[in-house]
């Protein structure tokens, strides 16, 4: 039987979802590195270190020692009480392992705990600038963003009195990240105490608290969870994963947290496993004891990573703050630079191209000067006016992908 036309016809669902621009970037450059092209990266949200070899040797060990069949869905016993354990002891979130949920990668502890709360129709608050997936994860979900634009003034962070603005008796869940993707800056810990005095009076919505980058912070202020905050703790998802601060993003291993509110047999957590074993099972089943062997001994790595993002985080910094019209907040996590651009609209690029956007911008940087950046486009209404560079290179990358920049910028008419 050939197919009808017809049978080819794509959802409408899949039809307006976007592809990431993220992973477009990242995409594009693996393309023009194997044409051969010089082409510097600053687009990739990725660690640009291995796997710590204890991990990797961990995950070899547990495949050898036949850990190659399926796993209970939500995760090993061992890998739960793990993580249960280093959310309580670091971020002060009291939990038992039976409220974790483990994931392949954050981004799908998102997607399964927003499958797990939203239902069609429902509000979701995103502070924008705010990472490319939350965006089509909230809408593949039936619910409806409502953004809510942080202003660069206040590093890009929105105030209690924007989230009370933003509430709706519709208003659902709301998502929040720090420190953010793409802007690198984070909230301090008053800010997300006033941030939590405001949900504490709409009990109504829950918390997806996406900690992804917790351990990549260069500022003189700690972490705080919003899951360890009294007032809002039973509302709160806290998401994380071992992507970034253990650079395993090829591996896809997250988790979520969710609150038992109260109950013997937490239901939340509860309706994750149940979506999850209706979606991807579970992760692949060695990558459990690289979970264990990450939280319980790779404090050490991950601090060392740290402190080398930290260096390039000031480097980087110094040479873009110099670059003529460019605006852009100094990187206090993650491992981005958010950057206004809009000061060269309506110039030309050396190559003929009409720079009007954060999209013309990067395109144009990229066959021109052979620097692959993020445009802003995809992170929030009004981000068009930015590219996102990330730091996560060396620092030679980093000294060339600059200079390059600034010639390229020296060249518009
Ligand atoms: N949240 C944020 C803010 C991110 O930047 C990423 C990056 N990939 C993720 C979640 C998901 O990470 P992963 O799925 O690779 O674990
Ligand atoms: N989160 C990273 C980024 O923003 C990786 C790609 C993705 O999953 O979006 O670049």
């Amino acid at each position: 039987m050939t197919l009808s036309r017809d049978s080819a016809r794509l959802s409408r669902r899949a039809e307006q979802l976007k592809a990431s621009s993220t992973l477009a970037v990242t995409a594009r450059v693996r393309e023009l590195k194997a044409a051969g092209v010089d082409v510097i990266a600053f687009g990739a949200g990725e660690p640009d270190f291995d796997t710590p070899q204890p991990i990797k040797q961990a995950a070899i060990d547990a495949m050898l020692d036949g850990a190659t069949r399926y796993s209970p869905i939500p995760g090993t016993p061992e890998a739960r009480k793990v993580i249960a354990e280093k959310l309580n002891r670091e971020n002060g979130i009291r939990c038992s392992p039976e409220d974790i949920v483990i994931t392949t990668g954050g981004k799908h502890a998102l997607y399964l705990a927003a499958q797990a709360v939203i239902d069609d129709g429902d509000e979701v608050i995103i502070p924008t600038p705010g990472w490319v997936s939350y965006v089509p994860i909230v809408q593949l979900c039936g619910g409806v963003p409502v953004e809510v634009p942080a202003s660069v003034d206040n590093d890009f962070r929105i105030t209690p009195e924007q989230l009370e603005r933003a509430i709706t008796p519709r208003t659902r869940a709301m998502i929040f990240n720090s420190p953010s993707n793409p802007c690198g800056t984070t909230y301090e810990p008053n800010h997300v105490r006033a941030l939590a005095e405001v949900l504490a009076r709409h009990e109504q919505i829950m918390l997806f608290s996406d900690e992804i980058y917790e351990k990549l912070i260069y500022a003189d202020f700690a972490h705080l969870s919003p899951g360890s905050i009294e007032s809002i703790a039973d509302r709160v998802i806290t998401l994380n994963g071992l992507s970034k601060a253990y650079a395993m993003t090829g591996w896809r291993i997250g988790y979520a947290c969710a609150p038992a509110g109260g109950k013997d047999d937490n239901p939340l957590a509860k309706a994750m496993a149940r979506l999850q074993g209706q979606m991807t099972t579970h992760i692949a089943s060695f990558g459990y004891a690289a979970i264990v062997e990450a939280l319980s001994n790779g404090a050490e790595a991950v601090e060392s990573m740290r402190r080398t993002f930290a260096r390039r985080a000031e480097r980087m910094y110094a040479l873009v703050s110099a670059m003529p019209g460019f605006k852009c907040p100094r990187p206090t996590g993650a491992f981005y630079i958010f950057i206004d651009v809009s000061d060269h609209f309506g110039r030309t690029s050396p190559g003929g191209k009409r720079i009007e956007s954060g999209l013309t911008f990067a395109g144009a940087l990229l066959e021109e000067a052979n620097v692959a950046v993020v445009p802003g486009e995809d992170f929030g209404e009004g981000c068009d006016k930015n590219i996102r560079l990330s730091f996560a290179c060396s620092d030679e990358n980093i000294d060339e992908g600059c200079r390059r920049i600034d010639d390229w910028l020296g060249m518009l008419s």
